[in-house]
């Protein structure tokens, strides 16, 4: 399988800013990682798709996390992506399968909920994060995106989103696009845009054609297209036992005292990538002792 890719750049003399994404190793990743069914699959992989490419929004150390939380049986969606391309995310109830919509589709929106919020979350280095947050409009989550752009980032944009599971669930391809108007973009320029985005066939099926994300982006905006670069996106977690010791260390002298009695032993899994850090009782003695010398000091 190929290396997921993004590509972006400027089009139209700066009035148009574009950016075309591969997914599909990352998509299959968090599919085998949180062992996905293919209605989970869909919504956690577009989700992440939209992830990947706010995420090349952002510059240097900023990063951001997406949460989904609508009212259907999927529970909360979470996503997080950096500038980096690193991309980790998870849905609460992974073995969701709903029945194929009327279309003959993956049923996302009914397994999302059409009522509810997505929130945004920017740590872009600043004191506060920037939040912003939108209400859950479709549930096929692009038009929901489209929706917090337009609103929450006051940028008009086209976004898609898409991924395509087979037969067995595993998956065949994801991706997605965002295109968004800069200003001094004429009407006439947005017709044009506009009638290359309903005349495009859906992105999964370009990505079956063997369609790479930098001809995706001439599809939307042809050949006119100024500053383009790439990005490398991939499944990236940020845990570490060092990170769950300091989190254990955190709950209290009380509270381990209390593990190390009951229990003996620990076990923590990562909800982003379904990892088990475990511990056992002299390892737990020891984060006791530091949680101890902490209270003192
Ligand atoms: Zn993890």
């Amino acid at each position: 399988m190929e290396k997921d890719i993004l590509v972006r750049g400027m089009a139209w003399g700066g009035k148009i800013r574009v950016f075309a994404v591969r997914t599909t190793r990352l998509v299959e990743e968090l599919r085998q990682r949180h062992n996905m069914h293919p209605t989970a699959t869909a919504a956690l992989g577009r989700t992440a798709t939209a992830g990947a490419i706010m995420g090349a929004m952002l510059k240097g150390k900023e990063k951001l996390t997406i949460q989904v939380k609508g009212d259907g049986p999927l529970g909360q969606i979470v996503v997080d992506a950096n500038a980096d391309g690193e991309v980790r995310g998870y849905v609460e109830h992974p073995d969701v399968h709903l029945a194929s919509n009327a279309q003959g589709k993956l049923d996302v929106a009914g397994a999302v909920g059409r009522n509810g919020y997505i929130h945004v979350t920017k740590d872009i280095g600043m004191k506060e994060p920037y939040r912003g947050s939108i209400p859950i409009i479709s549930g096929e989550l692009a038009e929901d995106f489209t929706y917090y752009f337009a609103t929450s980032e006051q940028t008009p944009s086209v976004v898609g989103l898409g991924v395509l599971v087979d037969r067995d669930g595993s998956l065949l391809h994801a991706g997605g696009f965002v295109v968004q108007l800069m200003p001094g973009v004429t009407d006439e320029e947005i017709t044009r845009l506009e009638q290359a985005v309903a005349a495009m066939p859906p992105v999964t099926a370009l990505l079956d054609q063997g369609e790479t994300p930098d001809e995706i982006l001439r599809f939307l905006v042809g050949d006119d297209v100024s500053l383009m670069d790439t990005l490398d996106i991939k499944f990236q977690c940020q845990c570490s036992a060092d990170r769950v010791e300091r989190t254990l260390i955190s709950l209290g002298a009380d509270d381990l005292q209390q593990i190390i009695e009951e229990d003996g032993q620990a076990e923590i899994v990562c909800h982003f990538c379904n990892e088990a850090y475990t511990f056992n009782r002299p390892q737990l003695e020891q984060l006791l002792a530091q949680a101890k010398s902490k209270m003192v000091q």
